[in-house]
């Protein structure tokens, strides 16, 4: 559409013509469409990757508008699942671009479909049970992939490639336990420090889809923008741990095989809990409206439903969406969601 759209970016040694075209022709998996990932997101359309699937459970709400920077107001008041507002956004900026937009929970049921036809997994969730997952998946697939993390005023980054470099297990090899690290929720998060971590993510993207794996960097970075640090890793000797890593040397996919993971999730520092029941066929918006008859604030559009019910004195807001999954705030409780769920909605 516009001749010189990346001219810019192709004289940038190191990516030129060649790596130019070798760009347009990728496909990329982006994991999650929040802080991290709508700053991947905007980089790589921008710099005009061929595909770019994104992925991501979430509807966009007003505590998302500080750092997530493809969201705006009206996605809010729209009640936009994040996938579809990243998507108009992203279409916007370059229509050359083909966006996949998937609104699901990223488990070890589903991952294989959406990384098979990928060229490189982009890491912007924010729990290390999906991280395992996709660690999982890429070495199996051996597709490179890159983790971030960033919370309060650090973050972190790892480029993985399969056969070359440490899987996440090499690394770390058990996520760590609930309130063994910060989330965005409990330690809050400064914009800043998601646009440094995801544009390092970036960069290590480009190298690989422009076909300069050897410019990867290959420790684990970590940097805070409050104190002026930064800490490089040498994980390089850690490769396979002398053959016992589970994942890269012993191709035990644990997380994508194993009973790791659940299907009732709390969503941790935010008072809410994930249900997810997977229904035959799509649920019926109009028939749950009059299902939750008496139920306030009740909102539908193609994507999702929103209502609130008051149950034992607490204030329930239930965001449903059509392949059964819900979200359910007012408690951290998994069995008290659970009963919430089979109570409003059923099944
Ligand atoms: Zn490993």
């Amino acid at each position: 559409m516009f001749e010189d759209r990346y001219s810019r970016q192709m004289r940038v040694p190191g990516i030129g013509k060649s790596g130019l075209e070798k760009i347009r022709a990728s496909r990329v998996t982006l994991c999650g469409v929040g802080a991290l990932g709508t700053v991947l997101a905007n980089t790589l359309v921008r710099a005009g990757v061929g595909h770019l699937r994104i992925i991501d459970r979430d509807f966009v709400e007003p505590s998302n508008l500080q750092r997530q920077v493809l969201f705006d107001e009206s996605d809010v008041t729209d009640n936009l699942p994040k996938v579809e507002a990243a998507a108009r956004k992203l279409r916007a900026i370059n229509s050359e671009v083909a966006i996949e937009a998937i609104t699901a929970d990223i488990d070890r049921t589903n991952i294989e479909a959406f990384c098979a036809d990928a060229d490189l997994i982009l890491d912007g969730t924010d729990n290390f049970e999906v991280r395992y997952t996709i660690n999982d998946i890429a070495v199996k697939l051996g597709k490179p992939w890159i983790y971030g993390g960033a919370v309060g005023v650090e973050g972190m980054t790892m480029t993985i490639i399969p056969g070359v470099t440490p899987c996440l297990r090499c690394v770390f090899e058990q996520s760590p336990g609930p309130g063994e690290v910060g989330t965005c929720e409990t330690a809050g998060v400064l914009g800043p420090i998601v646009s440094i971590t995801s544009s390092y993510q970036a960069a290590e993207a480009l190298k690989i889809l422009a076909g300069k794996p050897e410019a990867i960097n290959r420790d684990l970075y970590m940097y805070n923008c409050w104190e002026n640090t930064s800490r490089r890793v040498k994980i390089a000797p850690l490769k396979g741990r002398k053959g016992q890593c589970p994942c890269c040397a012993l191709h035990k996919y644990e997380w994508l095989d194993g009973d790791h993971g659940t299907q009732t999730t709390s969503l941790c520092g935010r008072n809410a809990v994930q249900v997810t029941q997977r229904l035959a066929g799509k649920l019926d918006f109009s028939a749950l409206k009059k299902q939750v008859e008496g139920a306030k604030a009740v909102t539908a559009n193609k994507f999702l439903m929103k209502f609130t019910v008051t149950d034992a004195g607490t204030d329930h807001e239930f965001t449903v969406f059509p392949d059964g999954r819900a979200i359910i705030k007012g408690t951290d409780d998994l069995d008290r969601a659970r009963t919430l769920y089979a109570k409003y909605i059923g099944y």
